[in-house]
């Protein structure tokens, strides 16, 4: 305030700039809590304001680059994609709980492994003329069991579908244990560490191990994801941008584990346009 105090010019007022109207000030408020978003250094966060039945409030918060808007208040990602309605077919059956801490935990795995798994991707639908989709944190009920299933998924498709799916997978009731996933077959599961972000599981005793614990599950995890990119590119790359025809009787099997993720049904590229390039 002092700052301003200095004598100024009469016909040039010092005004303050004009408030945005209120209901678009939350994209860009500053709060005073530390961004929950993995790597964001700003202490500009507000609160995610979800709350649960429970009455228990999430416990995020995020700076005006990672926050989600949705109906004039501040979410998480996962929250406001969840109150939005994304997942519409789902709706009605999911409650979000803060007791259920699943989505939330797996928000954060998938902020640790997100960026190098997607440019991957990225690469490889370019290289294949495809269109990489990225799926948000959601509920499905898998198979004829109708696991509950939350999962997040990063996927390559062609005109039929997704070509390669990858998701970081946790099962409600075993919400300790991470599962990476390719083409809906479990490739590797390993226990979740805890990290201050979700407080989710023991803590390990000192910061140092801690940090060793996230850095060995997070470079587990990534890896092989990443070599399901690779090994995906190995089985088709023959001849890049004329692509394999007919049955592709070495690719792997859609469906083969009886899995039944909803909208993941995949296919075995069997039509191209010509897509030399
Ligand atoms: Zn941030
Ligand atoms: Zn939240």
């Amino acid at each position: 305030m002092n700052l301003l105090r200095r004598p100024v010019r009469d016909e040039e007022p010092v005004l303050p700039p004009a408030p945005p109207p209120p209901a678009s000030t939350l994209a860009t408020d500053f709060g005073d809590q530390w961004c929950s978003f993995r790597g964001c250094g700003q202490k500009t966060g507000l609160a995610c304001g979800y709350v649960d039945r429970h009455e228990r409030a999430c416990p995020t918060a995020w700076c005006p680059q990672h926050r989600y808007i949705s109906n004039d208040a501040v979410y998480c990602p996962t929250h406001g994609r969840f109150l939005d309605g994304t997942h519409d077919e789902f709706r009605r059956t999911v409650h979000v709980d803060i007791g259920n801490v699943v989505p939330m935990v797996l928000a954060w795995i998938v902020q640790e492994v997100d960026a190098e798994v997607a440019a991957e991707m990225t690469e490889l639908a370019a290289w294949w003329h495809q269109a990489l989709v990225i799926d948000p944190v959601r509920f499905t009920l898998v198979g004829v069991q109708r696991v509950r299933t939350w999962e997040r998924a990063w996927k390559v498709c062609d005109e039929l579908g997704p070509t390669l799916r990858l998701a970081v997978v946790i099962e409600e009731a075993e919400p300790g244990v991470a599962e990476a996933r390719i083409q809906s077959k479990t490739v590797l599961r390993l226990p979740i560490p805890w990290h201050e972000n979700h407080g989710f599981g023991e803590w390990p005793g000192s910061p140092e191990q801690a940090k060793a614990a996230v850095a060995s599950f997070r470079g587990r995890l990534l890896a092989v994801l990443l070599d399901g990119v690779a090994s995906w590119q190995h089985e088709h790359s023959a001849s890049p941008g004329s692509h394999v025809t007919g049955g592709g009787a070495a690719g792997p099997e859609p469906d083969g584990g009886g899995l039944d993720v909803a909208s993941a049904t995949w296919h075995v590229r069997s039509v191209r346009p010509g897509a030399g390039g």
